[in-house]
């Protein structure tokens, strides 16, 4: 008989429960690691009667392992897996109605705002965009109608942070739910819902499953109604990953304290060598002293995770030879995995954005994102190193 393990069990470190949480032994065979039950469909036990699991949309044990696991890193009691970052987003969504608002943090991740504006629009759902780093702008957006705050902490890609608790104050006194996208920080950083929101959304794609090789989402939350009604969604669109990625995930988050605290470590050296370098503007890390935000990222968070972002001097031509010439840092979109990144959010995730409305926001043409990966940290720093003294280099002779 395999142990029982509780996920309630708080007592429990956080990387035991991304061990054992939802992760008993095979009660039939004893596999120690939760099978990838490859199954559309279960067979009953007779007319009415199963063994909790009937069609595989609607259940998959490989899934229910994942979601339990990930509900209990955030310390809460419910979790549901979804086949991508962006259908956990709907899936939260699918809670309103018609007529109803949300304010959103203004820098929420692109493919976010594009199903906010270009999707949930056309059934008369209606935002408001507010700098949610500024709590009487959150306050002064909300309507009558207003039912769901969204915010991203820290967000992509100047890594501003929004006080999650005074956010989840406000909504309280006024009954509005508040969802927190912890895609950035990861429940190892940061747990929203002891903070007081309600929803937590992933995109397991990035630090939780870890390794750049699935797509997957999640939607965490502690209030059993609340859970009936988001189930229902989960299961009635039908956005559900598969179990093998399911397992792809699981396998992820059991390293996940000790891959971001790697991840953290090489983040802090390269912020550190960055804001000291000559050819270079600014740098964006909430581990910073500099940063803005540090006491609230002190207090909110407790690591700063792995993502950087900097000025680099010289505008878009800088940049692009940074970008371009690097040889560990891959230039490709997305973050969280174990394999270094780097991006040029004016042309890349960004580009979309008309320049006179992203520069004042501080996305300008010298800007550029690192994923800072857990290759050894000296490696990653000489490579900037020497892309970096390229841009150096005269451009005209005097
Ligand atoms: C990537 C990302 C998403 C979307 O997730 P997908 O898995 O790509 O659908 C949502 N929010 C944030 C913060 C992200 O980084």
């Amino acid at each position: 008989m395999s142990k029982q393990f509780s996920t309630t069990e708080k007592e429990y470190g956080f990387t035991t429960r991304a061990i054992h949480a939802g992760q008993e032994a095979c009660p039939s065979t004893g596999s120690l690691i939760t099978p990838i039950y490859q199954t559309s469909t279960f067979v009953l036990d007779e007319l009415g009667k199963n063994k909790g699991y009937q069609y595989a949309r609607s259940h998959n044990p490989t899934r229910t392992a994942l979601e339990e696991c990930l509900a209990s890193l955030e310390g809460a009691r419910y979790g549901l897996a979804a086949a991508s970052g962006l259908a956990a987003v709907s899936i939260v969504l699918d809670l309103l109605k018609a007529g109803d608002h949300v304010v959103v943090g203004e820098d929420v991740y692109g493919g976010v705002y594009r199903l906010f504006e270009r999707v949930l629009r056309k059934f008369n759902i209606n935002f408001t965009y507010i700098d949610a780093s500024n709590l009487e702008a959150v306050e002064n957006a909300i309507t009558p109608e207003t039912k769901l705050v969204w915010i991203e902490s820290p967000t992509n890609p100047l890594l501003k942070l929004a006080d999650i608790r005074a956010i989840a104050n406000i909504c309280q006194r006024r009954r509005i739910r508040l969802c927190v996208d912890n895609t950035f920080a990861t429940p190892y950083f940061q747990r929203p819902i002891e903070l007081g929101a309600d929803i937590v959304v992933h995109s397991t794609t990035k630090y939780l499953s870890g390794h750049s090789d699935i797509i997957g989402g999640a939607v965490i939350c502690n209030d059993e109604e609340l859970y009936s009604e988001l189930k229902f969604f989960q299961n009635a669109s039908g956005a559900v990953p598969g179990p093998f990625d399911c397992f792809l995930a699981l396998r992820g988050v059991k390293t996940l304290a000790l891959r971001l605290r790697e991840h953290e470590r090489n983040a802090t050296a390269i912020a550190k060598y960055l804001e000291n370098h000559s050819q270079v503007e600014k740098v964006y890390y909430p581990g910073l002293p500099s940063h803005p935000q540090f006491d609230l990222a002190k207090t909110q968070m407790a690591g700063f995770g792995g993502v950087v972002a900097f000025v680099v001097k010289g505008g878009l031509e800088a940049a692009k030879t940074v970008v371009n010439s690097t040889s560990l840092f891959q230039l490709a979109e997305s973050l969280g995995g174990v394999k270094s990144l780097i991006c040029h959010p004016a042309t890349m995730t960004h580009a979309p954005i008309p320049k006179e409305v992203r520069e004042p926001l501080g996305i300008v043409d010298g800007l550029i994102r690192l994923s800072i990966g857990i290759e050894e940290g000296k490696d990653l720093l000489q490579d900037l190193e020497s892309v970096l003294a390229l841009t150096q280099q005269p451009i005209t002779a005097q």
